[in-house]
């Protein structure tokens, strides 16, 4: 059984509409729960082969980019696709605020030092996405200095793209239903209770003008050489499968081929 994410990609310049794609839609795969929970083990094993070639190889390099609203699952994501994947190649950087220095620099300037380097992956927890996202939406920025950045963002990924990195966008849509239940969940319960934050409720009353900023982000920023997928997230498994098969897909089509070792090596006996 394969899953049929091509449904979940942006195509470049298209009119999309963030409604277009019900956070619980799960029509790109043909199983149930149990099926594709099944999935996911396998999967795992293929990115870690993949992953492990791409290191082995030393030329090219992925980038992930996860962003979603507050308990949307960007950790969850990090946590079941990427479980088991040598953590000798793979990097996950947090985007917070930014520090006073941060700020005193141009937005790009705390991302680019680090993006992936040769046979490195690196997930992109929150991103320069922020940049139009929170900021539109708290106006930190005047709209015609966040407005440019679309255009920016699309020429720093693509200059990213023809230097070698593979870039893969992925937005986890939740309801906001879902997030109401995963945030109560958050508070109700004593081991959960850490991970939540006040002020995650003032970003939840603004809902719809996040949603209007992811909406025009995407719009804006998906390219053929860094496409965005709108992931339905209400369903952990599901929002995995769909995940990890992207991936997945990314990279054996990149084709990846282990070095040549050297001649002769076959039959020799390590004394
Ligand atoms: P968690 O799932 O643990 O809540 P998180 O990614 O939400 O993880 P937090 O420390 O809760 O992490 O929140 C980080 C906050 O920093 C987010 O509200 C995010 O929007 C904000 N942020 C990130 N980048 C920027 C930026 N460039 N300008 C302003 N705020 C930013
Ligand atoms: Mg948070």
């Amino acid at each position: 059984m394969t899953v049929d994410h091509g449904r979940y990609r942006v195509a470049p310049r298209t009119d999309f509409a963030l409604d277009a794609i019900d956070p619980a839609d799960r029509s790109a795969f043909a199983g149930d729960k149990a099926e594709g929970k099944k999935l996911i083990e396998p999967l795992n094993v293929r990115l870690q082969e993949c992953q492990e070639a791409l290191y082995a190889e030393g030329k090219r390099r992925l980038l992930v980019v996860l962003q979603a609203m507050d308990a949307g699952g960007k950790d969850g994501v990090i946590r079941a696709v990427f479980e088991g994947v040598n953590p000798q190649g793979v990097r996950v950087v947090c985007f917070k605020r930014p520090t006073p220095v941060e700020l005193a620099h141009d937005y790009l300037w705390r991302v680019h030092p680090h993006v992936p380097g040769n046979g490195e992956v690196a997930i992109f927890n929150r991103s320069h996405y922020e940049d139009v996202l929170i900021v539109r939406v708290h106006g930190l920025v005047p709209a015609a200095q966040w407005r440019r950045r679309y255009a920016q963002i699309r020429a720093f990924e693509e200059m990213l793209a023809q230097e070698g990195t593979t870039i893969l966008k992925f937005f986890l849509h939740v309801s906001k239903d879902e997030q109401r239940e995963r945030l109560q969940a958050r508070i109700d319960d004593p081991k959960k209770r850490w991970k939540f934050n006040r002020g995650d409720l003032d970003e939840r009353a603004r809902w719809a003008d996040y949603m209007a900023a992811y909406e025009e982000a995407i719009r804006e920023t998906s390219t053929r050489h860094a496409p965005w997928y709108v992931v339905p997230a209400d369903r952990n498994w599901y929002r995995d499968l769909v995940v990890g098969s992207v991936l997945v897909d990314a990279l054996e089509a990149m084709d990846i081929r282990l070095p040549e070792p050297e001649a002769g090596l076959e039959g020799i006996k390590v004394e």
